[in-house]
């Protein structure tokens, strides 16, 4: 027999049907309404390679060495080759496809679930092992061919890798074949049958409309409800505004997106009679494995189904004593059947603690480290997920311990997302609630490209690593794309300047000071009246140093000092400050400058300084600037310096419209460039506070009335031989960069990780105008 029923399995035949299978099977032989499904059994795959013939030129053919890469791709392409390549023996076909057509209704297509379900229990993480292949929305036309890619799926490189070095024999792992009935889900959900992360037995529930993939994935914001089982009644319901939902298209099987009807966004998705059928059916898994569980569900035509439930694994041990043993016997996320597209990257939207913003890539895992105060800060120990509301200047020795970074405020451009790009420090900010549902000590993982936290150390994550190999950063291509615009690159902190300088860039767009005032602990008005204006200076020429000579002789604009005063208030000597009710809009950048010459001075004295030493590439930039004022000011403190203006290369920040608005009035003013910050132009143009994690969605950078401000700009300064650049947080952005080379800017400053694609859609969009232009 080729095949098994679910019917037929349960949690002891994990040999035979891998650990999947064997979940769903003890779930459905529970009673519990599993969707139907059978599984083409492991010793259906070790007879198809046996009776063909295969076996043992495949098991010759993954036997390489783990460290020759080109022999892994070779390896897995052949295995591939192999299995793909033969033919499945009839009897075998022919019981899959009846089995198969037995799952729908009669004389109607169906669409099913392919996943495999590995057998391998004695590896010791089975996840390393591959065998995560899933295929949603199957049709029969494709069911042998993907039943045959999940057998393959034993064989990817990383599958063959990890066996070959923990000299595990291939020959010893067998792999099993789930076809299970998708559920075109009107609403669903997960469902946790105690709290998450108290234990208490409370049973919560999210839901929305349409697929599942939508709650899981964290794309919208389900309903909330609540059922107190002590009381046996519902507690609280929270109904959310649900703008979109994810639903099958009908023609082409593929999970689509979708908006929700006016009408509907605002509807409570359960009706109370549904949250009892949810919560009965909870209790009975619950007792069922006898811990708490995480269950995924869906509701089609009133029917309650359960696609997948495992044990809780995020309350914390001292709430309770459930471990984290998986019920379906192997450590793979995703069990049962699936409403959820996307080919399988479902498995790793699962177990989402919580949710931000991805701001600065990479995925690790590690223990969480709460920090709500400065003295915690050496609590945060090499490794450790530091999770704070938001990250302090102060806090920069802690964020190069931690292997990543988690915060509750701010967006792309706070902080956190500035620093921890530089540092190449996974991070995610703007998750509103991570320091109050993150406890200390769980094991996370997050992604810092989707901006999620999940529960538990992932195997696939990145070892912690302080700082990025340079290599990393390095163009991979030997030679860099030549392009007009220049291609620049931002450093906010000093020890990041070799990984910047390896990048190739054509010289540093921002140099923020920022980061090595307040990293002295005390406002710069309380170091120069302790240490005096001499060390105060050093302090600064140090860290402009360490960049422009890793640089030279390329350009390095370097900033004078621009942090709002909230910023210096939790340093010593920050009781002095003033309490701003909006330090965004207060006393920061040149307006402080001005205000404070005697501190200015002493910064200005480090440029001078440094001109001395001949760092000739070292070009200074105001920021925050309105008009031509500001700019005499500034002239007048730099002449009182010892600097003459007319000698040294030096600009402005474009920040504010009133800036972009007055552009011929500064020009006038005889500055040589002038720089769009655009994280506060965008700020200022549609008050929107780019730290506020509240407003993030509408943070943006390419909305029209900033574009236009920042193209009449350029228009005006190539009129008036003002060079032009970006150093804001967009200039990464592709949509951006094509903005600006079309509009004739001169250069542009990325983040350390974006600057080669942004080298390369310079180059791509410049080919571009020079074909239009012959043509
Ligand atoms: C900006 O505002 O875009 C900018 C680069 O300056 P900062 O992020 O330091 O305010
Ligand atoms: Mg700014």
């Amino acid at each position: 027999m080729a095949v098994l029923w679910l019917d037929d399995v349960n949690a002891g035949d994990l040999d035979l049907v891998g650990g999947k299978a064997a979940s769903l099977g003890e779930l459905t032989g529970a009673g519990l309404p599993v969707p139907p499904g059978f599984t083409v059994t492991a010793e259906t795959y070790r007879t198809f390679i046996e009776e063909a013939g295969i076996d043992e030129e495949l098991f010759a053919a993954v036997d390489v060495d783990p460290e020759d890469s080109a022999a892994l791709r070779a390896a897995e392409e052949r295995a591939a080759e192999l299995i793909l390549g033969t033919d499945i023996p009839d009897a075998v076909r022919e019981e899959i496809v009846e089995s198969y057509r037995q799952l729908g209704p009669d004389g109607e297509e169906t669409f099913v679930a392919v996943r495999s379900s590995a057998t391998a229990e004695d590896l010791p993480d089975a996840s390393f092992a591959g065998q995560q292949e899933t295929f949603l929305n199957v049709r029969e036309e494709h069911l042998l061919e993907r039943v045959k890619e999940c057998w393959a799926s034993l064989f990817t490189q990383r599958a063959i890798y990890y066996r070959q070095q923990q000299g595990f024999p291939h020959e010893d792992v067998d792999i099993a074949v789930v076809v299970q009935r998708m559920v075109d889900a009107e609403k669903s959900g997960v469902m946790f049958t105690s709290h998450p992360s108290t234990g208490d037995p409370q049973i919560i529930i999210e839901a929305a409309w349409g697929l599942g993939e939508a709650v899981v994935s964290g794309s919208v914001s389900p309903d909330n409800y609540v059922y107190d089982r002590a009381q046996g009644a519902v507690a609280d319901v929270t109904v959310a505004d649900k703008k979109t939902l994810m639903e099958k298209d009908p023609e082409t099987g593929e999970t689509v997106e979708r908006e929700v009807a006016e009408d509907r966004r605002n509807e409570r998705v359960l009706s109370d009679a549904e949250i009892e059928s949810l919560v009965e059916l909870g209790e009975r898994v619950e007792d069922h494995y006898g811990e708490p569980q995480d269950v995924e569900w869906a509701i089609v035509g009133g029917e309650v189904f359960m696609l997948q439930s495992r044990p809780i694994t995020t309350i914390a041990e001292s709430a309770s004593d459930a471990d984290t043993d998986t019920a379906d016997g192997d450590d793979e996320s995703d069990g049962g059947a699936t409403n959820s597209g996307g080919g399988g990257d479902d498995d790793e939207n699962e177990d989402v603690l919580v949710q931000g913003l991805g701001s600065s890539p990479g995925v690790v895992s590690g223990a969480v480290r709460i920090v709500t105060k400065l003295d915690h800060l050496d609590q945060v120990q090499e490794g450790d997920i530091l999770v704070t509301e938001m990250t302090m200047p102060d806090m920069v020795p802690a964020m190069k311990r931690a292997a990543g970074i988690v915060t509750d405020e701010g967006g792309m451009t706070s902080h956190a997302a500035i620093v921890s790009r530089e540092l190449g420090v996974p991070a995610v900010v703007g998750t509103r609630t991570g320091t109050k549902q993150l406890e200390n000590g769980r094991q996370i993982t997050i992604d810092g490209d989707k901006g999620t936290v999940r529960a538990g150390a992932d195997s696939e994550a990145e070892p912690a690593e302080e700082f990025e190999p340079v290599e990393a950063a390095r163009p991979q291509t030997p030679v860099k794309p030549m392009t007009a615009t220049e291609v620049k690159v931002n450093v906010s902190i000093p020890e990041a300047a070799e990984r910047a300088a390896a990048t190739g860039a054509d010289g540093v767009g921002l140099l923020r000071i920022e980061h090595m005032v307040l990293t002295l602990g005390k406002t710069p008005e309380r170091y120069i009246a302790e240490h005096g204006a001499r060390a105060y200076q050093d302090e600064l020429i140090e860290g402009i140093r360490t960049v422009a000579d890793e640089f030279y002789p390329r350009p390095v604009r370097v900033r004078t000092i621009d942090a709002p005063t909230d910023e210096f208030r939790d340093l010593e000597g920050g009781d002095d400050e003033p309490a701003e009710h909006n330090p965004m809009l207060g006393w920061r950048g040149i307006r402080r400058s001005l205000d404070k010459p005697d501190v200015f001075q002493q910064e200005l004295a480090a440029f001078d300084r440094i001109y001395e030493m001949g760092y000739d590439n070292v070009e200074l930039m105001l920021p925050l600037v309105n008009d031509s004022d500001d700019i005499e000011g500034a002239k007048r403190q730099m002449r009182e310096a010892g600097i003459d203006p007319e000698e040294h290369r030096w600009g402005v920040m474009i920040e504010t419209p009133a800036a972009a608005l007055q552009i011929e009035d500064l020009a006038s003013a005889g500055i040589d460039f002038a720089s769009f910050g655009t994280n506060d132009l965008t700020q200022y143009t549609l008050a929107v506070d780019r730290n506020n994690e509240n407003v993030a969605d509408r943070f943006d950078e390419t909305h029209p009335a900033v574009l236009e401000l920042i193209g009449q700009t350029i228009e005006t300064c190539r009129e008036l031989g003002v060079d032009t650049s970006i150093c804001g947080q967009a200039g990464s952005k592709t949509e951006m960069v094509n903005f600006l080379v079309e509009e004739g800017i001169s250069s542009i400053s990325a983040n350390i990780d974006a600057v080669r694609d942004v080298q390369h859609e310079v180059k791509r969009k410049e080919q571009r105008i020079l074909l239009d232009s012959v043509r």
